[in-house]
């Protein structure tokens, strides 16, 4: 099952995505680990982009995203997290690969804002928590790898209302060009995977 999970900055998708390939057996390929995590020649042209704070161009993306596809974990499926956050993109994608199902976590524009001013990233993985709702279990540090956990200068409300209104531009009509279920994602966690789990009819 070739899945992609979609959701505004705060929805939760990437905690759900972690949860969800855990219970399915199939990868959850996030696009911000991958460019983390390349190597080699392609880690130094995305380290060009990233270096000067440019945004890694789609080529280059979908180029990440192609090499990670063929590996052999993704045969029985995977799911998606993080791209295509346009229909531009969406239709590159379609290019490479066609995506089987689109789950669109659901939160409020009030609720993603509260979630963007308590929420705080592992300067070092990248792994992203809420001192409210999801609090590490040592205050300031990464559970996962000990690394600083910051408060990043955008997750601020001016900044988070723009990318509130980008998603509603361009990410929410690709909804339309997939076959999408809408879940709550104002729920507790273990709710929103049951939602996800029973709109995949598993
Ligand atoms: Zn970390």
């Amino acid at each position: 099952m070739k899945l992609l999970f979609v959701g505004v900055q705060g929805s939760g998708k990437g905690t759900q995505a972690k949860i969800v390939s855990e219970k399915l057996g199939i990868p959850h390929i996030s696009t911000g680990d991958l460019l983390r995590g390349a190597f080699g020649e392609l880690k130094n042209e995305i380290d060009s982009y990233i270096a000067v704070g440019k945004l890694v161009p789609d080529e280059l993306m979908l180029r990440v995203l192609q090499d990670r596809l063929s590996l052999n974990d993704c045969v029985g499926g995977f799911i998606l997290d993080g791209y295509p956050r346009n229909m531009a993109q969406a239709k590159k994608l379609d290019e490479i690969i066609s995506i089987d199902k689109v789950i669109e976590i659901v939160i409020s524009d009030e609720e993603a804002l509260v979630r963007a001013i308590y929420r705080v990233t592992c300067s070092k993985c990248g792994e992203g928590y809420n001192t409210k709702t999801n609090p590490p279990k040592r205050a300031g540090v990464c559970d996962k790898c000990n690394g600083v956990l910051t408060k990043r200068a955008d997750d601020n409300e001016q900044a988070m209302l723009k990318r509130i209104g980008i998603y509603h531009k361009e990410t929410e009509p690709i909804l339309l060009h997939y076959k999408s279920v809408k879940v709550n994602g104002e729920q507790k966690i273990d709710r929103v995977t049951e939602d996800i789990l029973r709109a995949l009819e598993i």
